[in-house]
């Protein structure tokens, strides 16, 4: 038997992706009677991989990935291609569902630095939430654990961790592009990728409680300065430094409020 034919009988084996492949090098094969040396290569490559045996593989439970999901199926009905970006120690790391091509799909695929087909790939994770690490992580144990606990929190809270990455790099953690204005830094995303994403609630109270402490700081802010000169904002004088209590057990149960001119 040819490997041709060979290729021809592997193909039920063969993942959706690399069927596709077979398929386009059995269909040059059919047309023009011979194939080139690198499609011939390709066809030994694909029905060996079919042969090798193929190693137990390490999964790891990070925690189930439905919020993740969620997140994802409410942006694919704005995108064409939603994608988050988390960042491991300052590198990035971005995850995505893997079409229905891929080898596993509907899991999510986990990639680090450059571009395709160069990129630092680092294994995917079930719906159910494992996690099979790349056999490039097999050598660096530190990044595998650093990565399993990014995971991990990312599978327990999507948006906190999302939050996070857009307030450490100033970029959103959705679309990538650097956060203008202030509302949005609090929130750690934008607001358009918020709706993109069904986070619009979470948007809207990291903005809230943005509000609230800056006018908690302005509040201090103003209390700190009067305090220094003595006078208080609400028309008061108070010993320079001292606290409304300190001063008012200094002088009895009475509170003193002396007129502003010494
Ligand atoms: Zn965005």
């Amino acid at each position: 038997m040819t490997n041709v034919e060979q290729l021809k009988q592997n193909l039920g084996k063969l993942s959706p992706r690399d069927r596709d492949f077979a398929n386009s090098l059995l269909d040059g094969f059919s047309r023009y009677g011979s194939l080139t040396p690198k499609q011939l290569f390709w066809v030994d490559k694909l029905n060996a991989r079919v042969n090798a045996p193929q190693p137990a593989a390490v999964k790891i439970a990070v925690g189930s990935m439905k919020g993740v999901i969620a997140l994802f199926d409410h942006a694919k009905k704005h995108l064409k291609h939603p994608k988050i970006t988390l960042s491991l120690n300052g590198s990035p790391v971005t995850l995505a569902i893997a079409g229905a091509q891929a080898k596993a799909p509907g899991s999510i695929n986990v990639m680090g630095e450059g571009k395709f087909p160069n990129r630092e790939w680092f294994g995917r994770i079930s719906p159910e939430g494992e996690w099979s690490p790349s056999r490039a992580l097999d050598s660096d144990a530190t990044k595998r654990d650093a990565l399993l606990a990014l995971l991990t929190e990312f599978a327990n809270n999507p948006a906190d961790v999302a939050k996070k990455f857009g307030i450490l790099t100033g970029n959103c953690s959705f679309c990538m592009r650097p956060l203008s204005d202030d509302r949005s830094v609090a929130a750690g995303f934008g607001p358009i990728c918020a709706d993109h994403y069904g986070l619009t609630e979470e948007w809207k109270s990291a903005v809230h409680n943005q509000k609230q402490a800056e006018l908690t700081e302005t509040v201090n802010a103003a209390a700190t300065a009067t305090n220094t000169n003595g006078f208080f904002g609400d028309g008061t004088w108070r010993a320079p430094n001292a606290t409304l209590n300190s001063w008012s057990l200094s002088i009895g149960t009475k509170v003193a409020t002396l007129p502003m001119t010494i």
